[in-house]
């Protein structure tokens, strides 16, 4: 049996009642085969990134531990962004359900299909804060340390955390 990877995948949505889609989409990550669910951060409210004229997002991260391939693992999160019926009508528009595959344990993987580390990481307050949350000793591949992304950003984006209704 191979080793797994811990892994955090980074989950927004701003349409059709993103809570809930947020919500499902963890407990849809909870079943993925071959898969562990460790933690998963509270929910963030951000502005959209691009087009200003669309809905307010709803971010979270979740942390698993895998031993699905980083592409075997992609595969599954785009199903699941089929399954919550994803139409790309824009670039950085306006989505159902969207999930990145941030970090792939310390693994560095370049393919057209697949970039981890994910290239915007750690210039997205709703990606690093939930991820400082869930691992405040994480180190990223490249050597930077996600406590201190979380404090150079935490300023400059509005960011708010939601109540935690369960
Ligand atoms: P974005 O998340 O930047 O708004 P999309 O979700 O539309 O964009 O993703 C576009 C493409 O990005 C996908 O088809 C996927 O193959 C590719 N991609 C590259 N790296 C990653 C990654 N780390 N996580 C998720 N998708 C990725
Ligand atoms: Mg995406």
């Amino acid at each position: 049996m191979t080793t797994p990877y811990d892994v955090y995948i980074g989950i927004g949505s701003n349409l059709d009642d993103p809570v809930a889609q947020v919500r499902q989409a963890l407990a849809e990550l909870s079943r993925l085969p071959l898969t562990q669910y460790i933690a998963a951060s509270r929910l963030y409210r951000s502005r959209p990134v691009g087009p200003q004229n669309q809905p307010d997002f709803i971010n979270a991260v979740a942390l698993l531990r895998t031993r699905l391939s980083p592409l075997a693992l992609l595969d599954q999160l785009q199903a699941l962004e089929q399954r919550h019926r994803r139409v790309r009508r824009q670039h950085w528009g306006p989505r159902t359900l969207d999930l990145d595959l941030l970090l792939y344990g310390s693994e560095k993987v370049q393919l057209p299909r697949l970039c981890v580390p994910h290239p915007e990481l750690q210039a997205r307050a709703f990606v690093v804060l939930p991820m400082a949350e869930l691992a405040p000793q994480l180190t990223l591949p490249d050597g930077a340390e996600i406590a201190t992304l979380a404090m150079t950003l935490a300023d400059a984006n509005a960011l708010e955390v939601l109540p935690d209704y369960t």
